[in-house]
């Protein structure tokens, strides 16, 4: 069927007093209900942006979206009226960030900031509400909702504050989650419980979930595909096991090989040499190549285009595609 949401050779520039930024280059993802993506990069990698596009929060200057679309089952938003596309985001796509503290108005209690939701969108008087609230808090396992529903944000700890951002992503009721590190801010622990939260609550309501992230082993256990962005491009999907057992692309064989392993305590931490590009000035050909130990002079001079990656026995895996000159001596070498 149809994917719920699909970005099609996205493009995004900001015009700086530097020069034009180009943030993304030509990305193409899609999520469908009840699946996860993870978008994985370093900062600046523009996987963000990416986000932001979707939810219209570049619309205005200095972002600019010169090429692609987004389409949200089958319609492209970036063709709609603004009343067409604020009943989408916010409704049908909502989004959830990394801080917090600074999403939630700190002299509101959480339940009249939940509760507005319902206000303002629904038209449900303060004690309806605020009914709505408390069971909101329920559905995100925050403990005792009925008693805290009255409390301001700063009472709560990092991880309850956070459950309380997922509970407003989950007010009314979006068909897509886009989670922007929603658990960078936290303890590991923590972050495997809130990301266990999150992958629950999507199983359950067979959402869409795309959630961004710089951390390969905080989505590894969620994700059901992944796609790796570098310099505003992909240079790599995978179904979320392939790309654990064999990444097809150096610079996510870069990123696995620098995740602290149990079974390899003690040993050296590989760490991909230098750092990801200033996006007024991407590297010529593969932007990665300053930083790849197999770059060529090919890499040098020609952009490498995301193609069908080609396991050893022939068989090209669904959604396995990478953007390099060598997939195949990655994935075997
Ligand atoms: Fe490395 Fe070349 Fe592949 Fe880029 S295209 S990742 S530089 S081998
Ligand atoms: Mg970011």
């Amino acid at each position: 069927g149809l994917p719920l949401l699909e970005v099609r050779d996205l493009h995004v520039e900001f015009t700086t007093r530097d020069g034009v930024t180009k943030a993304v280059n030509g990305v193409n993802y899609s999520v469908g209900a009840g699946e996860t993506l993870a978008v994985l990069g370093e900062s600046g990698s523009g996987k963000s942006v990416t986000a932001q596009a979707i939810m219209g929060i570049l619309d205005m200057p200095p972002g600019k979206i010169p090429q692609g679309e987004i389409l949200y089952r089958g319609q492209d938003m970036l063709k709609m009226s603004g009343e067409e596309r604020r009943k989408i985001r916010g409704r049908k796509i909502a989004m959830i960030f990394q801080d917090a503290l600074s999403a939630l108005n700190p002299v509101l209690t959480v339940g009249f900031q939940l509760g507005e939701m319902f206000r303002v969108h629904q038209g449900l008087s303060k004690r309806e509400a605020r009914h709505k609230a408390v069971e909101l808090m329920d559905r995100v396992r925050i403990p005792a909702a009925e008693e805290r529903v009255g409390d301001y944000p700063h009472q709560f700890s990092g991880g309850m504050r956070q459950r309380v951002m997922i509970a407003m992503a989950l007010a009314l009721e979006p068909d897509l989650i886009i989670a922007d590190e929603p658990t960078t801010a936290l303890d590991v622990t923590v972050q495997a419980q809130v990301m266990d939260l999150l992958a629950e609550l999507q199983r359950e309501y067979d959402m869409g979930l795309i959630l961004i992230t710089h951390d390969l082993g905080v989505v590894a256990d969620v994700a059901d595909k992944i796609a790796v962005m570098y310099a505003g491009r992909i240079v790599e999907t995978a179904p979320v096991h392939e790309l654990y057992r064999s990444p097809a692309h150096p610079y996510t064989r870069g990123l696995l090989d620098s995740i602290p392993r149990l079974d390899q305590k003690g040993r050296e931490l590989y760490a991909i040499k230098g750092l990801p590009p200033n996006l007024t000035r991407v590297p010529s050909g593969c932007a990665f190549h300053p930083r790849c130990p197999r770059a060529q002079d090919i890499c040098r001079a020609d952009v490498p285009v995301l193609l069908p990656v080609t396991e050893r026995d022939g068989v090209a895996p669904a959604g396995r595609a990478s953007a390099c000159h060598f997939p195949e001596e990655t994935i075997h070498g």
